[in-house]
């Protein structure tokens, strides 16, 4: 399963309250673990801060072992957004010296 399809599914499971947008052609890796492909989202807050935001599939799951991981994979992406949004905005700013996603994209 491509990416672009992970993102997909994943994206019209989450919940409606949740601000997420798929970050495509995002190559950079931070992680260094081989073996897995990396799914990236960006959540932003109002304040015009954003922050990357990611979820590690291993490349040996076959399309229906990701389906079967897909609510955990939602509940993951989730609880990332969730964090993120219950930081005040004086911690988002401190953050927005770090990544901008669409900067290079
Ligand atoms: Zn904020």
């Amino acid at each position: 399963m491509e990416e672009k399809e992970i993102q997909a599914l994943v994206m019209a499971g989450v919940d409606k309250e949740v601000n997420l947008r798929p970050l495509n052609g995002f190559k950079l890796d931070f992680s260094a673990n081989p073996g897995f492909k990396k799914v990236f989202f960006s959540a932003s807050c109002d304040c015009g801060t954003a922050a990357l935001l990611s979820l590690e599939v291993s490349e040996e799951k076959t399309d229906i072992d990701i389906k079967a991981a897909l609510p955990s994979l939602i509940q993951r992406i989730e609880m990332q957004e969730k964090s993120f949004r219950r930081m005040d905005c004086s911690m988002h700013s401190m953050m927005r010296t770090g990544f901008t996603p669409d900067s290079g994209n």
